[in-house]
């Protein structure tokens, strides 16, 4: 198995459980194990998500959405809480779903997968990476390793993480895999308007956002930051869109709706009651619901509203402009950060090239693939971790399902 990450582990350590007697070695190039599964959610590590229906679960995957409802129902969500369970690790839900040890901790779940491993007996190796690989013509692989050593195997498992740069899909392509180009997914986006900056720190629980010329478009919680525009409605706007961004040079009109939860005519409505009940009243001092004070006032600023106008001053055309502004706020996105909890590559092995019961290659036979260097990628929320548990698991299972059927072809 290449790749001491949480797909290469769920890999040895269910093929080796379901196999026991079968040697299997975990080679990992970099100096700890599972660094990822570490750093992960902030350092709690967000297992997986409580959603409990396959083809639901699988909708939270821009790439990889029809391939997965397969294997989801083989081993879904609450396959990995009842693994983890059964193994000693509890795991609680937060109100949105996210699933995390009831440790808070990622090394809870490091322990727990090291320990599983060296019980079934895994041979794990740091500092050791697969640098080439040859498939003889009897079937069987020869990998060269960067300590100029080699290793024979009769299977072999690639799960060395997402592909940031096309070099590291390399194995695969050496093998007669396609790669899909990668491209960064879950990313917040830069913004140079004065106003959005000024306003850093403000959230709005639900705004609707969208990219015209596209079919992009998402609802959810917006975070205005002092670089741009952040939250879970940008993050899935930006993992959908991950290619079409890409191919924008991430420089692209945003468009959002502050009240999508309003018409433009309930919100003429509303705008019309607040001019006959509080006259008086200063428009730039009373918000329409949830927005905060400030962000209001930026928007009625926005919608060339001065300061000073009451609601008995405010013409119809002003009042248009307000409903236009916001529903239809315009800004210009100007480049891409990456989010710092958690980001994938949109990219990888191409998915119809692998078969999703075994997850074996259809081109090379006796080679398989789990983890995020298949073109696979979730939104944020513990879809990343459980894509690496199901491929990992089915690859986990057909590789002890070869060696037992090796075995006995042996004894007979
Ligand atoms: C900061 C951060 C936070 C995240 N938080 C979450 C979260 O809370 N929940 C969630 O669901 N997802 C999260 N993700 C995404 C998640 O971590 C990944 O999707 C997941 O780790 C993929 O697992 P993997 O085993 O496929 O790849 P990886 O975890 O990347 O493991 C691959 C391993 O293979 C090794 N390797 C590479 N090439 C070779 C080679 N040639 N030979 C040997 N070894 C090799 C690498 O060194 C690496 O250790 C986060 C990602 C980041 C970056």
């Amino acid at each position: 198995m290449a790749g001491g990450g949480a797909a290469g582990f769920f890999a040895a350590i269910t093929c080796a459980q379901a196999a026991p007697g079968t040697a299997v070695t975990l080679l990992e190039k970099g100096p700890q194990f599972l660094a990822k599964v570490r750093i992960s959610g902030g350092g709690r590590c967000n297992v997986t998500h409580a959603c409990f229906e396959a083809r639901e679960f699988a909708a939270h995957y821009p790439r990889g959405e029809q391939a997965l409802i397969a294997p989801f129902k083989s081993f879904q969500a609450s396959d990995t809480v009842a693994w983890f369970e059964s193994r000693g690790v509890k795991l609680k839900m937060e109100r949105d779903g996210r699933m995390f040890p009831t440790t808070d901790s990622s090394q809870t779940i490091i322990d727990c997968l090291l320990g599983l491993a060296r019980a079934a007996g895994v041979k794990l190796i740091l500092n050791r990476a697969v640098e080439g690989v040859t498939r003889r013509p009897e079937g069987t692989f020869e990998l060269r390793l960067s300590d100029g050593g080699a290793l024979e195997c009769d299977r072999l498992l690639l799960a060395t993480g997402g592909c940031r740069v096309p070099a590291l899909g390399q194995l695969a392509v050496s093998l007669g895999h396609t790669l899909e180009p990668p491209v960064p997914s879950l990313f917040t986006f830069r913004l140079e308007t004065p106003w959005v900056r000024e306003l850093a720190g403000v959230s709005v629980e639900a705004v609707e956002a969208s990219v015209p010329g596209t079919g992009l478009r998402e609802r959810g919680a917006l975070l205005l930051t002092h670089w741009g525009l952040s939250g879970p409605v940008i993050l899935r706007l930006s993992a959908w869109g991950a290619r079409e961004l890409h191919g924008l040079d991430y420089r692209f009109p945003l468009r959002l709706n502050w009240l999508p939860h309003l018409g433009a005519e309930a919100l003429a409505a509303e705008l019309q009651s607040r001019r006959d009940s509080q006259p008086a009243r200063f428009v730039m001092n009373t918000p329409v619901a949830p927005l905060t004070a400030r962000l209001w006032e930026r928007l009625a600023r926005a919608a060339g509203i001065p300061g000073d106008t009451r609601w008995a001053a405010l013409s119809r055309a002003a009042r248009h402009q307000l409903v236009q502004q916001l529903l239809h706020t315009e800004l210009q996105v100007t480049g891409k950060n990456l989010n710092k909890d958690e980001f994938v590559t949109c990219g990888g092995v191409r998915l119809s090239e692998v078969s999703f019961k075994t997850m074996e290659s259809r081109i090379c036979p006796g080679l398989h693939f789990a983890g995020e260097l298949l073109d696979i990628d979730g939104l944020t929320g513990g879809f990343n971790f459980q894509a690496a548990w199901t491929t990992g698991w089915l690859a986990g299972q057909a590789m002890a399902g070869a060696s037992r059927q090796t075995n006995a072809t042996a004894s007979n």
